[in-house]
């Protein structure tokens, strides 16, 4: 039996075709297929303007400072993500404030944040400032987590009662719709990634989109080393070179054209998982709302191990054995050393998610047989352990 890994990257003759025709008009950097995937993003969103860049990284960091964001700011982002978001706060100069997340859907917490808005902060009518750090809190990053959607408009309240520019990282959402509407489109600026593992993957790469035709310009400009002048190589800012090259472009929109296949494979995924796991003692999965649409980019599960047996990383170890590969979820950013010092805010519903979930193979090209196999090395692994005598749940009063 061949292992099965959380992700691979799905692609096909369609992508190999595009590469040809790129390179065959000798279109690396700039090019029609760069151009093309910008505007299909952005049409798919629905926002106006998409503007590509080398990562997802790059997209945040380029929509930070396009929004206005300084060094010395506070920005509110969830703290459990993946760290680039938080890294992209930092190498603006600016602070993130870790906020905790609510136990239901495991997004940024609203009430949190907005105890956190009200109590530690003060607020003179244009800006809010942190009165312990004496710090202007300036943004709020909102990381749309494994497919599911933050509360949007709980945000959107606070971002206008408090004067804050709303981003959001939809890097592993894309496709995720919180009401009739895209996630990235909603604040000033949306970020998405193309990183290998994402939904859809130029081979790396990223984009920002908005609404905003100056600041689009302005994250052209920034993204191509801040060029003044089209003859002579003037500069009157530090720029950076952050764009998307028409290679990656060329991947993308061969990836592009498959996304709605895509999104159905993530969904019957997650929900091949529901159906065998959701009854197993100690087994919880986040429900969809009935007014969202989720991409469940990708599966994860959350186990009580008093109710279920093993605990998660016990069961990621058993499942090794098996060549199923499973992966913890993200250290909470509060914890990380990259991060240490930042301010945190709330509870600790993080560490526990971060002890107790597992995230499951979920490839666009997992077949039916392999996930029930994974489904009966989970189902067996807690059978086995409760109904052994030594077990630590028999064992425990
Ligand atoms: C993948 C990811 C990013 C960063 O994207 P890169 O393209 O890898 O730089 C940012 N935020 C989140 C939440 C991600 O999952």
């Amino acid at each position: 039996m061949s292992r099965i890994a959380v992700y691979e990257p799905s692609v096909g003759s369609e992508e190999l075709a595009n590469l040809g025709e790129a390179l065959a008009a000798g279109e690396l950097i700039r090019g029609r297929f760069a151009t093309r995937f910008e505007a299909q993003i952005a049409g798919y969103v629905g926002t106006r303007f998409g503007v590509g860049t080398n990562s997802g990284t790059a997209a945040i960091h380029t929509a930070l400072m396009i929004a206005g964001v300084k060094a010395g700011d506070e920005v509110l982002i969830t703290t459990l993500t993946f760290i680039a978001p938080a890294n992209a706060i930092a190498y603006c100069g600016a602070h993130p404030v870790f906020v905790d997340v609510a136990e239901h859907h495991w997004q940024m917490d609203p009430e949190a944040t907005r105890r956190f808005c009200e109590e530690a902060c003060r607020f003179d009518g244009e800006r809010l400032i942190n009165r312990t750090t004496g710090r202007p809190v300036t943004a709020i990053v909102l990381v749309h987590f494994l497919g599911m959607p933050a509360d949007v408009e709980a945000f959107q309240a606070l971002a206008e009662r408090y004067n804050l520019t709303l981003i959001e990282d939809a890097a592993q959402a894309l496709g995720t719709r919180f009401g009739p509407r895209m996630v990235g489109g909603f604040g000033r600026v949306g970020c998405y990634s193309f990183y290998g593992n994402k939904l859809i993957t130029a081979a790396g790469g990223g984009m920002l989109v908005t609404d905003d035709p100056a600041l689009a310009e302005r994250a052209r400009y920034l993204i191509n080393q801040a060029k003044d002048d089209p003859v002579e190589t003037l500069h009157r800012t530090i720029g950076y070179n952050y764009r998307m090259t028409n290679i990656h472009g060329a991947i993308g929109c061969a990836q592009f054209d498959r996304i709605d296949h895509h999104v159905a494979r993530k969904r019957q995924i997650a929900q091949r998982y529901r159906d065998g796991l959701s009854g197993q003692p100690g087994v919880t999965l986040p429900d969809e709302p009935a007014d969202q649409f989720w991409t469940f980019w990708l599966t994860c599960i959350r186990i009580d191990p008093d109710l279920f047996g093993p605990d998660a990383r016990q069961l990621l170890r058993q499942l090794g054995e098996h060549d199923v590969e499973t992966i913890p979820l993200y250290q909470p950013l509060h914890r990380s050393e990259a991060h240490a010092g930042a301010v945190r805010v709330g509870g600790r519903v993080a560490e526990a998610l971060h002890a107790q979930t597992l995230t499951l193979p979920s490839s666009i090209s997992l077949g039916a047989d392999d996930q029930d196999r994974v489904i009966g090395l989970i189902v067996d692994a807690g059978r086995r352990a409760r109904s052994a005598p030594s077990s630590r749940r028999s064992a425990s009063p």
